[in-house]
């Protein structure tokens, strides 16, 4: 007996060809469940894609769009897994994350932000992007109001989104120097609001929230009782002496989530091992997500992990005495060509400049130079409208290609008659 149409799901009696990803499928169509409608993605993914295709059409691509490293992790971290894997970390692990791993991990975050930490408030993911679904799944009911920076990390909206939350974008302006504006956040303040997403320093601006505008977020949490997701993934790529985390402020600990992770101070992108730290009765239930989403954490992985807490931190330091040496180099180089305008960022390894004199969209603009210029950067718009005007370049590349990428750009805008030749 073959199945009907029917038990196939497909709603159709004919016969359909379904066209996905290049492969053609002889069967029903595919039916989505509504919700995908809703979920969104990171344009970096897609971008790299097409400056893939260029370079296998021979085109010479410098590559300024992905937001990762461009080390390699260091030397320790990878003798660390090799001789985790040596030595039998090859099976399951705690959902939670491994008890050595998540020792070193509330440890590290103790000492870092002044707060007590107990393991048990501890989660390890397979990075640390899951951090971000598993607490806005954890938390947010439909209806229910999540307050995101905009522009920010594409996923938190895609995420709000996605769950049917209602995502209320909070803007955040180059005149603020990247920061969000407190009145304005307070004035999007109602009893539906459940959580506020801050990601200090920021993607794609490289901004710091200052110290008094977090210790007023802070108040406006505990006085109209929402939670925080503190995205500090970039905490340690900073040109600032302290770092702030708002999980310290009074009634900020057990109301703050904080995000963080290995992928970025320690090269560690391709690992897949990040973490939050919240309260202990939603580490359980967010630890319960995980359970039902990948089991655990791979466990060499975790063990590579404390050794990158616990061991040498001399590559790490000198990758950000790198990163600070290229940003002032990029920013120099960008406010030289006419009708870019660019801050010098406190943090993360991101440029943010203003591309309105040119006249032309971020998107269309970033395509330009993409497919003539031969440098892969991203549109402001890939984080939120309110990135129209902007362009987002990741520095983490040589200073060599970095100078090429900005003759290119220069080049490029010149044959278009965009600015002066
Ligand atoms: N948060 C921000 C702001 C990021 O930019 C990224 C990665 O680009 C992440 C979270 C996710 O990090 P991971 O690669 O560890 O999942």
């Amino acid at each position: 007996m073959t199945m009907s149409d029917e038990q196939r799901g497909s709603g159709v009696s004919s016969f359909l060809i379904a066209h996905h990803s290049g492969t053609l499928y002889n069967s029903a169509m595919l039916k989505l469940s509504n919700r995908m409608s809703r979920l969104g993605t990171e344009t970096a993914f897609d971008v790299l894609v097409r400056a893939r295709q260029l370079e296998a059409q021979g085109k010479n691509i410098i590559h300024l769009e992905i937001g990762e490293p461009d080390f390699d992790t260091p030397e320790n971290i990878v003798d660390a897994g090799v001789h985790a894997l040596k030595h039998g970390a090859h099976h399951y692990g705690p959902s939670a994350g491994l008890p050595e791993a998540r020792k070193a991990i509330a440890e590290e975050t103790a000492r870092t932000r002044g707060i007590p930490v107990d393991p048990a408030e501890v989660v390890i993911t397979p990075g640390a992007k899951p951090i971000i679904f598993f607490t806005i799944l954890a938390l947010v009911d439909p209806e229910d109001e999540v307050l995101y920076p905009n522009p920010g990390f594409p996923i938190y909206e895609s995420m709000i989104e996605y769950v049917g939350g209602k995502a209320v974008p909070v803007p955040l302006k180059e005149e603020n120097n990247w920061s969000l504006d407190v009145d304005e956040l307070e004035r999007k303040l109602n009893p539906k609001v459940k959580l506020l997403i801050l990601n200090s320093p920021h993607n794609p601006t490289g901004g710091v929230i200052p110290e008094f505008d977090l210790r007023r977020i802070a108040e406006l949490a505990v006085k109209h009782d929402f939670m925080v997701l503190s995205d500090e993934i970039y905490r340690r790529v900073l040109y600032l002496s302290h770092y702030h985390s708002i999980s310290t402020y009074p009634g900020m600990k057990e109301r703050t989530i904080i995000l963080d992770g290995f992928s970025k101070i320690f090269a560690m992108t391709g690992w897949r091992l990040g973490y939050g730290i919240m309260r202990s009765d939603l580490a359980q239930q967010v630890s319960k997500l995980q359970t039902n989403a990948t089991s655990c954490t791979a466990t060499f992985t975790q063990l590579a992990g404390v050794e990158a807490l616990q061991g040498d931190q001399s590559k790490p330091e000198e990758m950000v005495r790198t990163f600070r040496e290229r940003r002032d180099f990029i920013v120099n180089g960008l406010n030289d060509i006419p009708g870019f305008r660019c801050k010098t960022p406190d943090g993360a390894f991101y440029v943010f400049p203003n591309v309105k004199k040119i006249g032309i969209p971020s998107k269309k603009l970033a395509d330009l130079i993409l497919e003539e210029g031969g440098v892969a950067c991203l549109s402001g718009t890939a984080f939120g409208a309110n990135g129209e005007g902007y362009l987002r370049f990741s520095y983490a590349n040589s200073k060599e290609k970095i100078g090429e990428a900005l003759n290119r750009v220069r080049k490029t805008l010149m044959d278009h008659r965009l600015i002066p030749v």
